[in-house]
């Protein structure tokens, strides 16, 4: 999140002094199939903004124009960015499931993508049930203040079964529970980089009968492409998403990690270079 400071000769979009932001996806090469059918985000030259290239901590960045996106002034810099990264992406997950209004979603996991997610389901599906698995009680009881129908542990029962789930935890034990609670031709969206080792024996309890068999399917998300968080920014605006967020100062960045580490989560959380 910032302003433009300076703009090459041939920028079109924006001019110096426009509020900006950057998102994960800081380049993609445009010509390859994937980019060609608007799948970017799964370019093999995908570039992320803070991985491949700086940016993701910095005072001052460089993108080209087509990469940055106009913020609405209907928020402010924290409030913006997360909804350029964990929205965007919860987003691209939730259009993968596919849902209807009237179907169960079950949010697996209740972090910064979850609860926006929650808010996105509430305007978009308002006659859908919201089901919220999280292993920490202040999470489910954010995720009932936030209108959740229904929170309770991983191995917890919902009231219902899910037409769709969206899982964001680091674990395997919860892609088995989940897969249990899925309806018939239920979908399963996994919004997580990487999955832990530390439980991938949890896989082993996965019944075929009882959690794949009558079509239940898998789905992975994989980074994020500009059509995403450009149509999630005009949304979250339109809706509009505030998201919750906790501010800290860079010094405090680890100890910011350290809090995702041990699900000391209210939201968002975002590091400010300015104060
Ligand atoms: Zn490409």
């Amino acid at each position: 999140m910032g302003r433009v400071e300076t703009a090459g000769h041939n920028t079109r979009r924006f001019k110096i002094g426009d509020r900006v932001g950057v998102g994960w996806i800081n380049s993609a090469c445009g010509k390859c199939r994937f980019c060609r059918e608007g799948n970017e985000n799964l370019c093999n030259d995908f570039r992320a903004t803070g991985r491949d290239a700086d940016g993701g901590y910095a005072e001052y960045t460089i993108i080209a124009e087509d990469f940055a996106y106009r913020i609405p002034d209907a928020f402010s810099d924290s409030e913006a960015a997360p909804l350029l990264c964990a929205g965007a992406i919860g987003y691209r997950s939730l259009r993968l499931t596919g849902m209807g209004d009237g179907d169960n979603i079950g949010l697996v996991g209740f972090g910064a993508s979850g609860h926006l997610v929650l808010k996105m389901v509430k305007h978009k599906y308002p006659q859908s049930n919201i089901y919220v698995f999280s292993r920490t009680e202040s999470e489910r009881e954010f995720a009932r203040e936030l209108g959740a129908a229904w929170a309770g542990d991983f191995e917890d029962a919902p009231p219902g079964r899910l037409h769709c789930a969206i899982d964001t935890t680091p674990a395997w034990k919860p892609v088995v529970a989940a897969l249990g609670n899925l309806a018939k031709g239920g979908r399963l969206v996994i919004n997580a980089i990487r999955k832990e080792q530390r439980d991938k024996e949890s896989v082993l309890a996965l019944d075929y009968a009882r959690d794949l068999w009558m079509e239940k399917e898998i789905k992975s998300v994989a980074n994020i492409s500009r059509k995403d968080i450009g149509e999630f920014l005009a949304l979250a605006a339109d809706i509009p998403i505030k998201p919750e967020v906790q501010e800290y100062r860079l010094e405090e960045a680890n100890m910011a990690l350290r809090e995702l580490k041990e699900r000391k989560i209210r939201g968002a959380k975002v590091l400010r270079t300015d104060i």
